[in-house]
């Protein structure tokens, strides 16, 4: 924790007095200081990328956002000029940096954020939630990139964005939703937010609660990966029905093992997500968390804590005895 400057904002950005902030998983990799952050994070720099606060200065440039606002943002700031860019896929740019990763983050009082990053934000909705509408919109992403209408879904992982996707596909229609884990308490949430059977695959086999799920014949039409985890993705591929769509969003290791011959003669589909669709996602989630979305995602919220006792904080979260903590600014 250091005294800083506030930020001085270009005529494109606008500063932003934060509230609240999120612990996301990144954030402690880069506390962790594991071989990723030490080859990605230029020190000294502020992380954090999940924030809900009051701006309170716009620069020259920008037209639509006021001084007073309450405002979220997208942490991943594109080149606006590229294909994919200007052809309204800026979530596929390869010049996309990060805030908080590649760039000073919010960690922090104050955080001067591009105008084209901001989301002005419902203030019927709880700043707790608003705050973790990034990890929020990766599970809107990942969940909506398959039709899921009478399907049923396997999600591998029960951290906060394989809990909240739970809510989502139910909202979308799926018919079972069956989550994995190794962690207890997590796989009890999921059970809480409408999960029809978890499954603790240190204790329990998966193929095992097939069997118990009313009309399942050859297996899981979607699966969502949020666990990060080889052997969840070894899991996964077992479990798919013939013809069966994958969306993989936690980071595999790249060596993870891959049974090419079930992809093939299975005809298994497989879509990588990296962070949200700009700005489809985004719409997305501010009408599902107004149409009651919101209950879930605070359930998902387990712990607040003063942004002084970060250390506290981060080490719950490295603990995974928990789901979502947030820090409070004001
Ligand atoms: P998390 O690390 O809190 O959750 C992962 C969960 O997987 C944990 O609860 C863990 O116990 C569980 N797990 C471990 N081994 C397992 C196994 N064999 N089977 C089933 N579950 C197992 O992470 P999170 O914040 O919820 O994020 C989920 C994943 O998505 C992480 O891998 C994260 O790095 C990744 N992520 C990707 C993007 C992206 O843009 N692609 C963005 C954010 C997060
Ligand atoms: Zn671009």
């Amino acid at each position: 924790m250091a005294d800083v400057p506030i930020p001085a904002i270009t005529d494109n950005q606008v500063l932003v007095k934060i509230k609240k902030t999120a612990v996301c998983g990144t954030d402690i990799h880069i506390y962790n200081w594991d071989a990723w952050a030490q080859k990605t994070i230029k020190t000294p720099q502020i992380i954090g990328h999940e924030f809900v606060g009051d701006v309170v200065e716009v620069g020259k440039q920008v037209r639509n956002i006021k001084v007073g606002q309450l405002v979220s943002g997208e942490g991943h700031i594109v080149c606006g000029s590229c294909r994919h860019c200007i052809t309204g896929h800026p979530h596929l740019c390869r010049q996309t940096v990060g805030i908080g990763v590649n760039m000073d983050g919010v960690f922090s009082e104050y955080a001067a954020i591009p105008a084209d990053n901001i989301w002005i934000c419902d203030r019927s909705i709880s700043e707790d939630v608003l705050s973790v509408q990034d990890p929020l919109g990766n599970a809107v992403h990942t969940a909506l990139s398959f039709n899921v209408l009478g399907e049923d879904v396997l999600i591998t992982g029960a951290g906060p964005i394989g809990l909240m996707s739970v809510p989502i596909i139910k909202r979308a229609g799926a018919r079972h939703v069956v989550v994995t884990d190794i962690n207890p308490k997590r796989l009890e949430m999921a059970k809480e937010l409408g999960a029809t059977a978890v499954v603790d695959v240190s204790k329990e086999k998966l193929s095992d609660i097939m069997k118990t799920l009313p009309g399942m014949q050859e297996g899981f039409d979607v699966g969502l990966e949020m666990s990060g985890s080889s052997s969840a993705f070894t899991d996964m591929t077992n479990a798919m029905a013939n013809g069966g769509k994958i969306a993989v969003l936690g980071i595999l290791p790249s060596e993870t093992p891959v049974d090419w011959n079930k992809f093939i003669f299975n005809s298994l589909t497989m879509k990588g997500i990296y962070g949200r669709q700009m700005y489809d996602t985004w719409y997305r989630m501010t009408a599902l968390l107004q149409a009651g979305l919101e209950a879930e995602v605070a359930k998902v919220i387990t712990h607040r804590f003063n942004y002084q006792d970060f250390q506290e904080a981060f080490e719950l979260m490295r603990s995974g005895e928990c789901g979502k903590v947030i820090l409070n600014w004001a």
